[in-house]
């Protein structure tokens, strides 16, 4: 028998076809490699479970006795599963995921063996984290870091091990992640937005963000990818020129897809379905070869576990099929690069979605204070959010003319524009009616409920609203999302609580709530209107006319990351206590250090 060389015996071990349980319903899929909180239930006492769906709705800590009962219910389900080993999965600054697997084992005094793992395990552990980026937050000499659970976020098996999200904590107590600022930051703006929605609704007791991203990627066969040492080493091609047709023909969005990318993309399906990550929308993107996913949108926090989780499996799933995914937002030049759009939105837990039209005229007020308050926030932090979807990589993607230009502005479309000019040139006594004793009557001009059809499809702006929430389009397709969703939650988060202190200084003079309330929006539609743009970001008028109006307007990649050390910046984070200047300047410092080692490889 010929000999098979070593090499294609792996290459064969990653083409295994994937076991598929045969005619199964997604709904009996979904989340089965997923620890939910429901599943908890039937491995914890009633007590232990209560306390536990306590800590994860509202937050909280967690004792030593309830952590070993979670332990040991973790470890049976998953042992149940056949997993083997456990990890503390978390977020370095490195933009990738980190796991160290340990084996679920201990030796008995006696030499047998007994599968081990108890909430001491489960709560904490400390890795030897000096080789992840830190800028400059330790030293290799105190090289602990703190891995600690976040119960917000469910435990899940991926490769027969049980994977706990964690936080990632120097020492000294500086975040080294992404999840831990972000964690902060939903936990601000959920507290700042219900704050305003107490001035409409008295029930309204929690406020949670939403994200719904969307995942753009190209697909190379691994044969033609493992031919170019610029693809393997830097993710994107430096020589060569364009094909002869690429996107010229138009032929390619929304085309029919190919047998062997429809496989792919089952596989992946299947396998994030598992994981209990809410996959719904596929096709062809614009370019050649390139295509998108989108799933449902989910809590913030969550919704950015599983982009995390869906870019690792691409890429191992990519490679059963004889393909390499390329998540490198500019891998070719000449044609569409990758993106990642970020969809956000608030909603509360009475089921309003804020960033919404609703049927009377209160709602929308509502609805239009904190659409004006969004405005303000991306205004006045404009360039703090352009850094916080840049990148080495991004840069190639950014201000060419198929991405937001590397200006951040806002679309809000006609109806809403219209909106916004009849509040800001009315008076209060115009807008607010006596009618009998049912108290104020609002003449605010009559907004559709359903504005997402209506909001026309500016593909040029940044950040786009869309009906019923904003769309930062911004944002890289190989980011960790997290970046852009602390920037954005603690600028919004930020302005809230300074509108309500406004209003309130309001009331306390004794102005009526309402009038207080159109009083402070009607100065912030005045305030924020250079951020408000519904022309063609990609023209050279609009890049004139922005430097006009004071944005950002920086192109340079790394000098744009020094937003984060701007004044106004490090008083958002510190006041609003979601990160320290120490923490920004690490933050910072390691962003500079990533972008110029990236270029030196491709140097
Ligand atoms: P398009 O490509 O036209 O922008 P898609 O259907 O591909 O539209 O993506 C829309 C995304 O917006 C989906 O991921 C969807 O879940 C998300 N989305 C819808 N409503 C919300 C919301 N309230 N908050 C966050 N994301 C949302
Ligand atoms: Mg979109």
């Amino acid at each position: 028998m010929a000999k098979i060389r070593f090499s294609a015996l792996e290459e064969l071990a990653h083409r295994k076809p994937l076991e598929v349980p045969k005619r199964r319903r997604v709904s009996e899929i979904f989340g089965c490699d997923v620890l939910t909180i429901e599943k908890m239930r039937q491995y914890l006492s009633i007590e232990a479970f209560k306390k536990l769906e306590k800590v994860m709705i509202e937050g909280g800590t967690i004792d030593r006795g309830l952590a070993d009962q979670v332990a040991a219910a973790m470890k049976a389900w998953a042992v149940e599963k056949g997993a083997t080993h456990y990890t503390h999965w978390f977020h370095p600054l490195n933009g990738a995921t980190a796991e160290k697997h340990d084996g679920f084992i201990d030796l008995q005094k006696n030499g047998s063996m007994i599968e081990a793992f108890d909430g001491r395990m489960l709560v904490q552990q400390e890795p030897d984290a000096s080789s992840f980026p830190n800028g400059g937050i330790r030293n290799t000499f105190e090289a602990r870091g703190y891995t600690a659970w976040d119960p917000g976020s469910p435990a899940f098996i991926n490769n027969n091990t049980l994977c706990i999200p964690t936080v990632f904590v120097a020492y000294t107590g500086e975040a080294l992640d992404y999840k831990t600022p972000m964690l902060k930051a939903l936990a601000l703006i959920d507290k700042a937005a219900v704050g305003i929605c107490q001035y409409f609704d008295k029930d309204v007791e929690k406020v949670t963000a939403t994200l719904g991203w969307e995942q753009e990627y190209f697909l190379v066969d691994e044969a033609l990818f493992n031919a170019r040492p610029d693809l393997k080493l830097c993710g994107r091609t430096l020589m060569g020129h364009s094909a002869a047709k690429d996107q010229q023909l138009e032929d390619h969005y929304f085309g029919a897809i190919p047998t062997r990318v429809a496989a792919f993309m089952k596989d992946l399906e299947i396998e994030s379905l598992k994981l209990g990550i809410p996959v719904k929308t596929r096709h062809n993107e614009v370019a050649p070869n390139q295509f998108e996913l989108a799933p449902i949108f989910e809590e913030c926090n969550l919704a950015n576990d599983h982009n995390l989780l869906i870019m690792a499996l691409m890429r191992k799933i990519s490679r059963r099929h004889g393909f390499r995914v390329l998540l490198h937002e500019k891998p070719f030049k000449g044609v569409n690069g990758s993106g990642k759009h970020n969809n956000w939105s608030l909603g509360t837990d009475t089921g309003v979605l804020l960033m919404a039209p609703g049927k009377t005229a209160e709602d929308n007020l509502r609805f239009v204070t904190f659409i004006v308050n969004v405005l303000m926030a991306v205004y006045r932090h404009n360039g703090l959010l352009k850094a916080s979807i840049s990148s080495a990589t991004n840069a190639h993607r950014l201000g060419a003319n198929e991405a937001p230009p590397a200006i951040i502005s806002s679309f809000l479309g006609t109806q809403l524009t219209q909106v916004l000019d009849h509040l800001e040139e009315s008076s209060n006594d115009e807008l607010i009616a006596l009618s009998g004793k049912h108290g104020m009557k609002l003449d605010i001009p009559q907004i559709p409920e359903l504005l997402i059809d209506n909001t026309d499809r500016n593909r040029t702006s940044p950040f786009a609203f869309t009906g019923n929430r904003f769309e930062f389009r911004a944002v890289g397709s190989e980011a960790n999302c997290a970046s852009a969703m602390i920037a954005l939650n603690t600028a919004v988060a930020e302005q809230l609580i300074e509108f309500k202190s406004e209003v309130d200084a309001l009331i306390a003079k004794g102005e009526p709530k309402v009038s207080a309330i159109l009083d402070v929006v009607r100065k912030y539609i005045k305030e924020s209107k250079p951020i408000h743009f519904d022309g063609n970001g990609y023209s050279e008028e609009w890049k004139a006319e922005a430097l006009k109006r004071g944005l950002d307007c920086e192109t340079s990649v790394p000098v744009i990351f020094d937003n984060y050390l701007k004044e106004e910046s490090v008083k958002m984070f510190e006041s609003t206590g979601v990160m320290t200047r120490k923490e920004l300047e690490a933050r910072n410092e390691v962003k500079w250090e990533t972008y110029t080692k990236k270029i030196q490889i491709e140097a």
